[in-house]
């Protein structure tokens, strides 16, 4: 187990991997050390280490409550400000981050759960405030905003109920343009809806129902059909039951070798094998915008999950942008700053919004946006 892993409850959870006969369970992230590394010890022994994790990463959990509402440890306090060091807050580096969009064009994109919206327990119940989509509408009038989510992209437009957005749901494996038109689009750019891994929709629905009823019979798990993947809920199972609701998904899941096992914030979460992800999503989208291989542009990309590192990771290694981790917690991440909470996701976009009003009205003739 790593260091950070023992810091952040909720990152506990991902890194374990429990390996199935002929597919593995946990494919992505790779497993980097302790429990989730290695095969040796069978699937009972991962099954454990996984049970044990989830521990440490419910919500429920009695101890975890109480660890959170200690005040932390010294050794906590300065692993937290040796961090933030090194993911300053986007907000106290706000004038940072606008410095490095002189000149360029702005495009946001931003997770939905945990980053828009709190992390509650029914997921069906994962509403965002009025003040916050009035905050995503007003900056989608400045920038191109694009929704990046693991949810299918009826839902999460359901949540966010803007037209005005791009959306990219099922981890980017569903992009759809702006129902409303788009001012943003530079003279290359195209209509936006794509679906890489439209063949696997026959088998995603096959596994949702088969999960849905295997899963019956443990309480509190919930099958979500995100369309081009399905989510497997758990953070309203009981903890004993934990190990139950693994072995059923495994089962399940080894019947499917063109399918992969992935965790996020109490999910597990199976998708096709295609290589497409977040960061995949987040470049297709840069060049339907008609950004690619462009210097005057800046991505911004705000996120809470390990899925979320796929586009951190692709900022990263283009030198383009930022990414802004939404965690209370030391974790390792890809993003160059952080944010607490989804209210400080939104008092940044209030910032960026009402820095582009300035900037503007302050040059006049300057068209909107580009
Ligand atoms: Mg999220």
């Amino acid at each position: 187990m790593t260091k950070q892993n023992v810091v952040v409850p909720e990152a506990m959870a991902i890194s374990v991997a429990a390996v199935a006969n002929s597919s593995p369970l946990f494919t992505y992230p790779p497993p980097r050390s302790g429990f989730g590394a290695g095969v040796a010890g069978g699937f009972a022994l991962k099954i454990n280490a996984w049970v044990e994790s989830m521990k440490a990463s419910s919500p429920t959990h009695a101890k975890a409550a109480a660890a959170l509402a200690a005040a932390p440890s010294v050794g906590a306090q300065e692993e937290h400000a040796t961090w933030i060091m090194r993911h300053p807050s986007a907000l106290s580096k706000f004038e940072q981050i606008i410095s490095a969009s002189r000149e360029k064009q702005i495009v946001m994109f931003l997770d939905y759960d945990g980053t828009l919206s709190p992390i509650v327990d029914d997921p069906d119940s994962a509403f965002m405030s009025e003040a916050m989509r009035d905050a995503v509408r007003n900056l989608a009038r400045y920038f191109p905003t694009a929704i990046v989510s693991g949810r299918c992209r009826d839902k999460v437009y359901k949540f966010v109920k803007l037209a005005e957005l791009y959306y990219a749901g099922s981890h980017g494996m569903d992009i759809k343009g702006p129902a409303r038109g788009p001012r943003y689009r530079k003279a290359k750019a195209k209509s936006v809806l794509f679906q890489p891994a439209s063949d696997f929709l026959p088998m995603i629905t096959e596994v949702y129902n088969v999960l849905f009823e295997k899963t019956k019979s443990t309480p509190g798990a919930k099958v979500e059909n995100n369309k081009f993947c399905v989510s497997v809920h758990y953070r309203c199972v009981d903890e004993k039951s934990w190990s139950v609701l693994a072995e059923q998904v495994k089962s399940v899941l080894k019947e499917y070798p063109k399918l992969r096992l992935t965790q996020g914030r109490k999910v597990l979460e199976i998708r096709p094998t295609i290589k497409w992800d977040k960061g995949k999503a987040l470049e297709f989208l840069l060049e339907s915008l008609g950004f690619a291989d462009c210097n005057d542009v800046l991505p911004v990309y705000i996120g809470d999950d390990r899925t979320d590192e796929d586009a951190f990771k692709v900022l990263r290694d283009r030198g383009q942008g930022f990414g802004i981790l939404v965690s209370k917690f030391p974790k390792e991440t890809n993003a160059s700053y952080s944010l607490r909470e989804p209210s400080e996701v939104m008092d940044f976009l209030l910032r960026l919004v009402e820095w582009k009003r300035l900037s503007l009205k302050a040059r006049p003739r300057v068209s909107i946006g580009i």
